[in-house]
Formats: C-alpha cells, sequence, structure tokens
C-alpha cells in the first residue's frame, strides 16, 4: 500500500517535472515581442496626422516623430510602416491587436490615466500643457476662471483627462471633447473666436504659434510632462527595453538635441512675441510679395522661400525700409550693390526682390568650391551680411584652429572673434561685427524652416485658406521653381 502510493506519488512527481519541463520549451520556443518584430522586419507604428508628430511634404514623409521613429527603425533595421489613427482612442485601442501596430508615436503624455491602456518609454521631450485664449479677449489666469467658458480639447487627450481631474475641485467647469479635430483645428477655432479656450501641449504651440496670429498663452495648466512612446500593455519589455536604449542613445548622442532645435528651435529665436508676429507678417505682408519672389527665385534659381526669408530679416517684409546706415528697401541694398545688380530704385520691392537674388547668387558664386551644400548656402548668407573679406578671414582662424573652414557650424564659433583686437589685428580685413553674421544666418534658416512648412501641401487645408498665403492647389504639384530643399 505505502509502496503503490510512494511510487504513485514519485510518477505524479516526474509527470510535474516533464510538464514543468514542457511548459519552459514552450516558453522558450515563444519569442519576445522584440523577436517577433525583427523576424516580421518591419516596424508597425501609429501616430497621429499633425504637423507636431507626422505629416506628407514634397520630399515625402516627415515630423519630429516620423523622424525619431525612423531612426529607430533604421537602427534595427526595419522597414518603417507608418499608420494614423483618426482620433486618440482609435490609437490606443490598435495597440497590441493582432498584425496591429506595436508602437504608437503620436506626441502621448504617459499620464496616470493612460496607464491601463498602454506602457510607456522614458520620456523624450518635455511639454507643459497650456491654456490658449484669443488675443483682444480677457486672459484667464487661474483654473477658476475657466467657468463659464467655451472650452474644446482632443477626445481621450491627457488634456481631457487633466480638464476631468480639475472639474472634480471646480464643479461648475464645463468643457467639450472632439474625436474630430486635432490640434491645429483647436488651435484655429481659438484664432476665429470659435471657442474660448482650448487646452494643448507646449511643442504643439511653438510648432503652430506661427500660423495663428491672434492665438495666445493664458497660462500653463499643471507642471511640465514627458512625451513618451507607447507599447501595448501585455506585452513583454523586450521591446520597451530596445526602445529605451535607442533613446538613451539619441539623448547622449545629441541626435535628439538637434531635432528638437530642427523642429522647436525656431520659437528659441522668435520668442513667441516674435512668432506671432511672423505670423501676422505671414498673412498680411507676404501675399504682396510672393510672386516677385517666386518670379526671382525662378530666373536666379534659388528656392523662393530662401529668398522670402531673407526679405523677412532684412525688413519684415517692408518695402520702404531703411537704415541710418544707408541700405534700404525691402532686401535692404546698399546703393552700391542696388547699382551693381542693375536696380534703379531699392523702394520698388519689386527691384528689391530681383536685385538682392541676383547679389546672393553672385556672392554664392565667390565662395570656394571646397564649400559644398548646403553649407554653401549658410556661407553665402554670412558673405551677404559681413562681406566676402571677413569671411574669409574668419575661415583661416577657422582652419587655424585645426577646425573645418568649409564647415558653418565651425566657421560661425570663431565669426565673433572678428570683434575683438586679439584676433582681428591678425587678419587681413580687420575689424568686423562678427556675431552678426551668426544671427543673421541663425534666423534666415529658422525663417526659412518655417515657410517650408507653412507651404507644405497638407497644411493646405485650413490653415492656409486662413493665411491667404496660397491658392488652394498652388502646392499639389511642386511648380518648377521649386528647387529642393536646402
Ligand atoms: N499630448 C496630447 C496627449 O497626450 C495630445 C496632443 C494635444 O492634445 O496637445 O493626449
Amino acid at each position: 500500500m505505502f509502496a503503490q502510493s510512494a511510487f504513485r506519488t514519485r510518477c505524479a512527481h516526474w509527470l510535474l517535472a516533464i510538464g514543468i519541463l514542457l511548459l519552459l520549451a514552450s516558453c522558450a520556443e515563444e519569442p519576445s515581442a522584440l523577436e517577433r518584430v525583427k523576424a516580421e522586419g518591419v516596424l508597425r507604428v501609429i501616430t497621429r496626422n499633425s504637423p507636431a508628430t507626422y505629416f506628407q511634404d514634397r520630399n515625402g514623409e516627415t515630423g519630429f516623430e516620423y523622424e525619431l521613429v525612423k531612426r529607430f527603425a533604421d537602427d534595427l533595421g526595419l522597414e518603417l510602416q507608418i499608420e494614423t489613427a483618426d482620433n486618440l482612442d482609435e490609437l490606443f485601442a490598435s495597440l497590441g491587436k493582432e498584425q496591429g501596430p506595436v508602437l504608437a508615436a503620436a506626441g502621448l503624455v504617459a499620464s496616470d490615466g493612460r496607464q491601463q491602456v498602454a506602457r510607456f518609454s522614458l520620456p523624450y521631450l518635455q511639454v507643459t500643457p497650456q491654456i490658449i485664449y484669443r488675443d483682444g479677449q480677457r486672459r484667464p489666469t487661474r483654473p477658476a476662471d475657466l467657468i463659464g467658458k467655451r472650452i474644446l480639447v482632443l477626445k481621450g487627450s491627457s488634456h481631457a483627462e487633466q480638464l476631468a481631474g480639475l472639474k472634480v475641485q471646480l464643479p461648475e467647469l464645463n468643457y467639450e471633447e472632439s474625436a474630430e479635430v486635432e490640434v491645429v483645428d483647436l488651435l484655429r477655432m481659438v484664432d476665429e473666436g470659435q471657442i474660448d479656450l482650448t487646452l494643448v501641449d507646449s511643442n504643439e504651440l511653438a510648432m503652430n504659434q506661427v500660423y495663428f496670429p491672434n492665438v495666445r498663452v493664458a497660462f500653463d495648466l499643471g507642471d511640465s510632462q514627458g512625451l513618451a512612446w507607447a507599447v501595448a500593455p501585455g506585452e513583454d519589455s523586450s521591446l520597451l527595453d530596445e526602445i529605451n536604449n535607442f533613446l538613451e542613445r539619441a539623448q547622449h548622442n545629441g541626435s535628439l538635441q538637434r531635432l528638437k532645435e530642427r523642429y522647436y528651435g525656431h520659437v528659441d529665436v522668435l520668442g513667441y512675441v516674435g512668432a506671432y508676429t511672423f505670423a501676422k507678417h505671414l498673412q498680411q505682408r507676404l501675399p504682396r510679395y510672393e510672386k516677385d519672389f517666386r518670379q526671382a527665385a525662378q530666373t536666379n534659381r534659388v528656392d523662393w522661400r530662401l529668398l522670402a526669408a531673407m526679405g523677412y530679416q532684412e525688413s519684415l517684409w517692408q518695402p520702404t525700409a531703411t537704415s541710418k546706415t544707408g541700405v534700404r528697401g525691402l532686401m535692404m541694398l546698399t546703393l552700391r550693390t542696388a547699382q551693381a545688380m542693375g536696380v534703379s530704385n531699392r523702394l520698388d520691392p519689386k527691384q528689391s526682390i530681383a536685385g538682392g537674388a541676383k547679389y546672393i547668387v553672385h556672392v554664392k558664386d565667390q565662395l570656394p568650391a571646397s564649400i559644398k551644400e548646403p553649407d554653401r548656402t549658410w556661407f553665402a548668407l554670412a558673405a551677404y551680411n559681413v562681406g566676402g573679406g571677413h569671411l574669409e578671414d574668419a575661415r583661416k582662424l577657422t582652419e587655424a584652429e585645426g577646425l573645418n573652414p568649409d564647415k558653418w557650424l565651425d566657421v560661425q564659433k570663431i565669426l565673433p572673434r572678428l570683434a575683438q583686437k586679439q584676433w582681428y589685428s591678425k587678419t587681413r580685413y580687420g575689424y568686423a561685427r562678427g556675431g552678426e553674421p551668426v544671427h543673421f544666418v541663425r534666423n534666415i534658416r529658422r525663417y526659412y524652416d518655417i515657410l517650408t512648412w507653412v507651404t507644405q501641401p497638407q497644411l493646405e487645408g485650413a490653415q492656409m485658406a486662413a493665411s491667404n498665403l496660397h491658392t488652394p492647389g498652388v502646392n499639389k504639384t511642386p511648380p518648377p521653381e521649386e528647387l529642393p530643399p536646402l
């Protein structure tokens, strides 16, 4: 009896052991989330179609999230497949579905309310939720001022979650959520007075402020929050670990910072006041001269948006601008330059633009052949501003420092030295306000970037209609004078 039951127990143990082994074996065979993605060779990503995340321009797919996630896919040797969700609820619902996206990269706040529906990566961008109101209206300064206002936010957004939290403390607060709109629509609705207020992330405002001249920040609602990528909640950690490693690398090697600079840096340069002033001028002034810029660009084979950016830097698109130093007109030409370029009346915007275009091409042609694009364009702008001789001096100093005289990044570091005796006394052309061309080039590059976004085909709809910058359809097929971006 005893022996039999001992035998049975032993058998049971064996069976259990075999069972565990089988289980372990089957577990070992089950590929991890990362292995599955790698085996498939495709990284399926879901995002939102918006200027701050993902959109198409004349060169194809672009956007902050797109560029970052593309690098991640490239690092893993995977093909990137982008899907866009109609709204945030749909975005989260699609995560983890069979054959669905494995990753959401969509400017998402890793909020408390989302911990059930997704697992988040390390943050890659800090943003602040901001209450937005319309210039000319009374500015709300604290949460209680939101009561009685028409407030609209994205359905399922971190902002809807925040307002729901606020409503607990302020029961009279009312707000609406919509799944039919994107952040650009919310900003436009405030800009046009269709709603009183909205709540958006600071990065979205930074990106869009230049389109909406009447939009202002009322106040920050709460502390800054991190944007992060999301994966399905049930997944093992392998994909998320890989994502975090990638984001850490991007942080350390500076590529993340460069991307932030490129997409959001213009607000640092313009400031918010500058950004909405630019938006105003984009609506009110640029349309008067756009044709002239395009024509001069075509004649001289340059990008019209670069010329427009120069014109903005020079005169804020004002044809009668003059300065104490005797430069005049929309492109602020000196009398000598104007004469050399065949400009008889510097205050005639068409002539000024044509002269400026001809001159920048002429300056560019004088540069040494060793300077290649896109740096060549930045050097040309610097020479336009400070003069070719001084620029040559700065290049020599750059070389003497062991840096590359053909790289704008290096030469711009050295240029300010032309204002210090210790350095300029050793140069051929002597003193120059060397810091100026650095600002000049930086500003123009920002304006140029903004004009590039503004003239993107998919921004044509609402914003473009509002700005009157383009007649519908103009950008559907790039006109012949549009050269590839610099
Ligand atoms: N960041 C927001 C979110 O996580 C979406 C964009 C916005 O509403 O500004 O829901």
